[in-house]
């Protein structure tokens, strides 16, 4: 009975805790999604440590220190004047300064980047690195631009930009529609207009301050927290059927890894669809598609026309039957139907390349079926922005390193990722619930720290 009463007392502290974010926080649904996902794990947590209570350490993480919106005008080839919308959102810099991506893609908007803030800022912390948490964006549509055009937006965001950011204060990455080359104009601009050259962005190209491995490291990442999940549980990766959605820079790198490893990968997609290829993707294939997906810009249709399979317009690929899972395109890819599709078929395990792909109705599913192993985006993507911390480290030693340095400690950091989420997530009956490990973990750091500097 006192357990129940505890757990109804801390069920009205979470509903009235979510009620107070909605309040102050209308009409962004993405935001308040991320923050219930870790609420509903850090509440209970703080149950009993008063402390966490009244300095309000909670609350506060759950407000951006601050929000940068300005507007964004460049010229297209026509000569037209085009105006945009940026964003950087600074949302915690308690453990470093901010660290976290930048976004263009016509579904940006404050909701989408506080989501995405708030995430890295639990993110960075279980890196074990000294990185805060931030992200930032535009809803501007690379798609279909020629690359003068890419170019002149990039000028005209990092124009603004560039008096928000730099080296210890926020140093901003690449994320959907942004990659090297995005980067190289953003940095050549900063450059141009500080006279500095310095490690302000990361996710740069190697002949100006790049790491060996950063294009790699979200997708190579992904896989070795699923090969860590399964490894805990005396499996491995070898000859499993996957499932991958995506064709940019997380699903490739992903996709390649496994097949490394002795995995079939039968999937991948765009907003288009997804193609399905029964024999396996192989290395050779794969190169074809970063090829058509970076130089290009084409779709992932064209895939079937080149090697044959199937191509599905408009649809997802988890009814696909699979092993293993690797959602690696966007937020909210996996709705309930999909991860009860996943159930049907017996998938083992599924790590989260994108950011919040999974919906909470889906996550609600997955978890009900204790046999099945779920990386939250958290830990299964963290060796994208570790690896820029890693960048960041580099740029500072004026040193470049090797490939295997730099994956050897990718390796060390994702597996103590997931030693963390085994240590704050395993149950009284042997269950590791990886999304509260995570969370607990990732709150911990950032919680210490600003509770150490006072109000
Ligand atoms: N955009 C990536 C993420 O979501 C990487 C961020 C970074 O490297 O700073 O974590």
């Amino acid at each position: 009975k006192e357990k129940q009463a505890v757990n109804t007392h801390q069920a009205d502290d979470l509903a009235s805790f979510l009620a107070g974010v909605e309040r102050r926080n209308p009409g962004e649904p993405e935001f308040l999604q991320a923050v219930q996902e870790v609420a509903m794990h850090i509440i209970p947590y703080i149950g009993d440590k008063p402390v966490y209570k009244e300095l309000m350490i909670l609350e506060r993480m759950t407000e951006p220190d601050r929000i940068v919106t300005f507007r964004v005008v460049w010229e297209d080839d026509q000569g037209n004047v085009r105006v945009n919308r940026g964003f950087r959102v600074q949302q915690n810099n308690a453990i470093g300064p901010y660290k976290g991506g930048i976004r263009f893609h016509p579904s940006v908007n404050q909701s989408v980047l506080k989501f995405l803030a708030f995430e890295q800022v639990f993110k960075n912390s279980l890196t074990g690195l000294p990185l805060g948490g931030g992200k930032g964006g535009a809803d501007f549509n690379p798609k279909g631009k020629s690359d003068r055009e890419v170019m002149r937006f990039c000028q005209a965001f990092m124009t603004e930009l560039s008096k928000h950011i730099g080296p210890d204060t926020d140093v901003p990455a690449g994320d959907i529609g942004v990659g090297a080359r995005e980067v190289g104009y953003m940095f050549g601009q900063y450059k141009r207009l500080l006279n500095r050259f310095e490690g302000v962005l990361t996710g740069k190209a190697l002949e100006f301050g790049g790491s060996r491995i950063r294009t790699e490291a979200t997708g190579y990442g992904c896989v070795y927290m699923m090969e860590e999940m399964l490894a805990h549980h005396g499996e491995s990766i070898e000859g499993r059927s996957c499932v991958v959605s995506g064709s940019g820079n997380v699903a490739t790198f992903c996709a390649e890894k496994l097949i490394e490893l002795g995995a079939r990968v039968l999937t991948l997609s765009d907003s288009g669809g997804f193609i399905y290829d029964a024999e396996g993707i192989t290395r050779d294939k794969l190169q074809w598609v970063m090829e058509l997906k970076n130089k290009r810009r084409g779709r992932i249709e064209e895939y079937v026309g080149e090697f044959g399979g199937e191509f599905f317009a408009n649809e997802r690929p988890w009814g696909v039957p699979c092993e293993l899972a690797f959602p690696c395109a966007t937020q909210n890819e996996i709705e309930a139907a999909d991860a009860e599709k996943l159930i049907a078929n017996n998938c083992r395990g599924i790590a989260e390349g994108a950011n919040m792909p999974a919906t909470p109705e889906a996550i609600h599913v997955i978890q009900a079926r204790n046999s099945l192993l779920h990386a939250p985006s958290k830990a299964a993507n963290a060796g994208g922005v570790a690896v820029s911390g890693l960048e960041m480290s580099q740029n500072s030693l004026r040193m470049q390193w090797t490939r295997e340095e730099v994956d050897q400690h990718l390796r060390k950091i994702i597996r103590a990722i997931h030693d963390q989420c085994v240590e704050f997530g395993t149950a009284a009956d042997g269950h590791i619930d990886y999304f509260k490990g995570a969370n607990i973990a990732g709150f911990n750091k950032v919680a210490s720290a600003m509770i150490a500097y006072g109000v």
